[in-house]
C-alpha cells in the first residue's frame, strides 16, 4: 500500500482530530501518503480529497470537533453512490482507508470491501461508547468529564435551593454516560435504558431518599432511558405523587459532544490511529481498533458493528450502594 486516505463519518466527537493526526503522522512514518476526504462518504463520493502531511495536522490534537467535517451520506447507501466514492478513490491512487466513525460508518464500510474488496480500518469515534469491541470509544471520556463539570455546578443551586434536579445525559440507547456520570457526579438515582427501574421504585427511592434526611438530589436520566416518559412528563409526574418536590430539569444536551478531548482521549486516538494504519500495511482489513483491558485490539468490523456493548452491572451495585 502506498497511499491510505482517512475519514470522519456520523457523529462528530471530541478526539476525532487526535485520530486524524495519529492516522496521517503513522503514513508519514512509514513513508507512504495521506489523503484527508471531507464530509465524509459523501466527499468519497465526490472526491473532495485534500493530500495530507505531517505539519498539515499541528495544532489540532487539543480541538473537538473534525477539521474533515463530518456528514451522513445517503447516496453511499446505494451500490451507484459507492461505485463513484470507489471511482474517486482509484482515480486518485487511494489503496485503504481509515473510516473514524460509528456503527454505521462501519457498515458501509464493511458493504464497501465486500463490494470492491477495498481494504478498510474503522476506528470507533462516538461519546455514546455503544460499540462492541472496546471498552472506550473515542470522545466518550470526554464527555464524561464534560457532565460530571455540569452535574457539580448543577449539585450547587440544587442544594442551595434544596431542590431535586433531572439531569438528561445523551448516549442514544446506551446508558454508558449515564451510569458513569451518575456515579461520578453522586447522582442519588440513575435511570438508564439497560435497566427498567421502573416509576413506583423511582417514587419509593426519591421518598425514602427524603426520609433519610437528604435536602437535595440529582436524578441522572439517559436520553434512550425507557421509563415511559420524557424527562419533562417524568417531573410532572414525580411532582404529582411527591408533591414534597420541587423539580428542575435540566437537558445538556450537545454540548456534551463538543470541547477538547481530555488527555485520555487524545491518548486512545494517537494508540488507535498507529494501529489501525499498520494493520493496512501488514495486509490486514475489515476490522476495527479498538482497547480492551488498556490494550489495543482488532474485532472484524461486523463483529463490531452486530455485537452488543453492554454495561457493567457492578457499577449499578456500587450505584445503589452510594444512594444509601
Ligand atoms: P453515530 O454513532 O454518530 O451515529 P454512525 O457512523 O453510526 O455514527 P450513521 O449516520 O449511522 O452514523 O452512518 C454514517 C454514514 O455511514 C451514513 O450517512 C452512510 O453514508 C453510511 N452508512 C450507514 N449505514 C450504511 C449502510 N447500511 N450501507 C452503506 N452505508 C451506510
Amino acid at each position: 500500500i502506498k497511499k491510505i486516505a482517512v475519514l470522519t463519518s456520523g457523529g462528530d466527537s471530541p478526539g476525532m482530530n487526535a485520530a486524524i493526526r495519529s492516522v496521517v503522522r503513522t503514513c508519514a512514518y512509514h513513508q507512504i501518503e495521506c489523503v484527508g476526504i471531507y464530509r465524509g462518504y459523501q466527499g468519497m463520493i465526490e472526491g473532495d480529497f485534500i493530500p495530507m502531511g505531517p505539519r498539515t495536522v499541528h495544532n489540532i490534537i487539543n480541538k473537538g470537533g473534525t477539521i474533515l467535517k463530518s456528514a451522513r451520506s445517503k447516496e453511499f447507501m446505494t451500490s451507484e453512490g459507492r461505485k463513484k466514492a470507489y471511482d474517486q478513490l482509484q482515480k486518485a491512487g487511494v489503496e485503504g482507508f481509515v473510516v473514524i466513525g460509528g456503527d454505521g460508518s462501519f457498515t458501509g464500510a464493511e458493504i464497501f470491501n465486500k463490494e470492491f474488496q477495498f481494504p478498510v480500518m474503522g476506528i470507533p469515534g462516538t461519546i455514546d461508547n455503544d460499540i462492541f469491541g472496546t471498552s472506550h470509544t473515542l470522545g466518550y471520556d470526554t464527555a464524561l468529564n464534560t457532565v460530571i463539570d455540569c452535574i457539580d455546578k448543577i449539585r450547587d443551586t440544587a442544594s442551595s435551593h434544596n431542590r431535586l434536579f433531572f439531569v438528561e445525559v445523551m448516549g442514544r440507547d446506551a446508558g454508558h454516560i449515564a451510569l458513569n456520570a451518575g456515579i461520578g457526579g453522586g447522582a442519588e438515582e440513575i435511570l438508564i435504558p439497560e435497566e427498567e427501574l421502573g416509576l413506583e421504585r423511582l417514587l419509593e427511592s426519591l421518598k425514602k431518599s427524603k426520609a433519610s434526611g437528604k435536602s437535595s438530589s440529582i436524578v441522572v436520566i439517559a436520553e434512550g432511558d425507557k421509563i415511559g416518559k420524557n424527562v419533562f412528563e417524568l417531573k410532572d409526574y414525580v411532582e404529582a405523587n411527591l408533591p414534597e418536590y420541587e423539580i428542575r430539569v435540566s437537558v445538556l444536551g450537545h454540548m456534551q459532544r463538543g470541547g477538547a478531548p481530555s488527555c485520555y482521549d487524545r491518548v486512545l486516538a494517537s494508540r488507535l490511529g498507529v494501529k489501525a494504519v499498520e494493520c493496512l500495511l501488514e495486509g490486514k482489513s475489515n476490522f476495527m481498533v479498538g482497547m480492551l483491558n488498556d490494550k489495543v485490539t482488532i474485532t472484524p468490523l461486523l463483529q463490531a458493528i452486530k455485537g452488543e456493548s453492554e454495561i457493567d452491572r457492578e457499577l449499578l451495585r456500587v450505584a445503589e450502594i452510594m444512594s444509601v
